[in-house]
């Protein structure tokens, strides 16, 4: 009788283990696949563009989630941290990877949610709403902003013999950090910002030239002028033939017109523009422009219903690639999204 007792008793005790794990397991649940999994608005891509989407869309209130298949902060972080940003407006000169750190603080005390190294790999319709897929997870929302920067794109190859020779031993497509520079003769390819306002950096503590194929920049004349003001010196209208050495860098040889000539070099740089890498893009099912971008209308609205799309991804007539016109573009790509989403009478 007493051992039936006790029977009984560990079976009603094994009952409210059970009713409180199934409880909590439940509420678990719901929190993580029900709530936690379904949102207003997924982002994609946490540069400039994409962390003031999420600005925007939290002072709708949207419930909002950036995703980012590397670190937070784009091409602000990625490209070099350390360079001075010169036009963002409200602060006369503001480190790359501070303007990032801001932007990123600003985004999670107004309670979006970020999830960085996890890569997108699929946006399904599913009934009224989207689902990402991810190579970690997926998860339900209502509209999608395609911010994905450079992310997806390469930075463009020049062509020359000994290029994938060195590629990473004395060849790169992004400078690399100043310490690595002093003493070395560096040359930087490319008439544009990238490739003047890296050169500048390169001259502070080393010796700098800049080469390119023709006989005027393409650049913002303050960099012009700063270039100017500054040692680099300047080989215009001339290409670059190939990249020699043997276990390293050791000289270029360039073509100006007719002539053909070799000029000492350690480190490599060439910063010509990028290129596309569209298989993510076109996977999507995004319809793209000519030069391979997202298109989107004055809304910042993609082919797709409930995704719109802003910053570098994205092209159009009159485009110019700013991170303050990443930033407009997102705010209209957030209003867009939130008038898709609620629906206001005045939309
Ligand atoms: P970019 O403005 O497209 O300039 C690329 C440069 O590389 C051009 O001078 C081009 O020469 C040259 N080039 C292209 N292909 C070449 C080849 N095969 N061989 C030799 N030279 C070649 O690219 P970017 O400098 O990377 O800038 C991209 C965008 O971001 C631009 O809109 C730029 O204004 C913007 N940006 C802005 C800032 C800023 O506001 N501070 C900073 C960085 C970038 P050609 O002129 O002959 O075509």
């Amino acid at each position: 009788m007493f051992s039936l007792f006790v029977v009984c008793y560990l079976l009603s005790l094994k009952n409210i283990f059970c009713t409180i794990i199934f409880a909590r397991t439940k509420f678990y649940m719901e929190n993580t696949y029900g709530d936690r999994m379904s949102y207003d608005l997924i982002i994609i891509g946490a540069g400039p563009g994409g962390l003031t989407a999420g600005i925007y869309a939290r002072s709708r209130m949207m419930s909002t989630l950036i995703i980012d298949a590397a670190e937070v902060g784009g091409q602000l972080v990625s490209l070099y941290p350390d360079k001075a940003i010169q036009n963002y407006p409200g602060f006369e000169r503001i480190q790359a990877r501070k303007l990032s750190d801001r932007l990123y603080a600003q985004v999670e005390s107004l309670g979006c949610e970020i999830k960085d190294k996890e890569k997108v790999i699929d946006i399904m319709d599913s009934d009224e709403k989207l689902v990402v897929i991810t190579d970690k997870d997926e998860y339900h929302t209502h509209s999608v902003i395609v911010a994905t920067g450079m992310g997806m794109f390469r930075p463009k190859k020049i062509g020359c013999k000994g290029e994938d020779k060195f590629e990473n031993k004395g060849l790169y497509y992004i400078l690399p950090p100043k310490e690595e520079l002093i003493g070395k003769n560096v040359i930087v390819f490319g008439g544009g910002n990238s490739a003047v306002e890296m050169a500048l950096i390169a001259d502070s503590v080393t010796s700098t030239t800049i080469v390119h194929r023709r006989d005027e920049l393409r650049c913002d004349e303050s960099n012009t002028i700063a270039l100017k003001d500054s040692s680099i010196r300047t080989v215009m209208s001339s290409e670059l033939v190939s990249v020699n050495g043997d276990d390293s860098v050791r000289s270029v040889t360039l073509k100006k017109g007719d002539e053909t000539f070799d000029t000492e070099a350690d480190i490599v740089v060439i910063l010509i523009g990028i290129s596309s890498d569209l298989e993510d893009l076109k996977r999507w099912d995004l319809e793209l422009t000519e030069s391979g971008l997202v298109k989107v209308d004055n809304a910042m609205r993609t082919s797709r219903n409930g995704i719109f799309a802003c910053g570098d991804a994205v092209d159009y007539e009159g485009k110019y690639k700013q991170i303050t016109t990443a930033c407009g573009e997102a705010a209209t790509a957030a209003n867009s999204a939130y008038k898709f989403v609620k629906k206001p009478y005045w939309a």
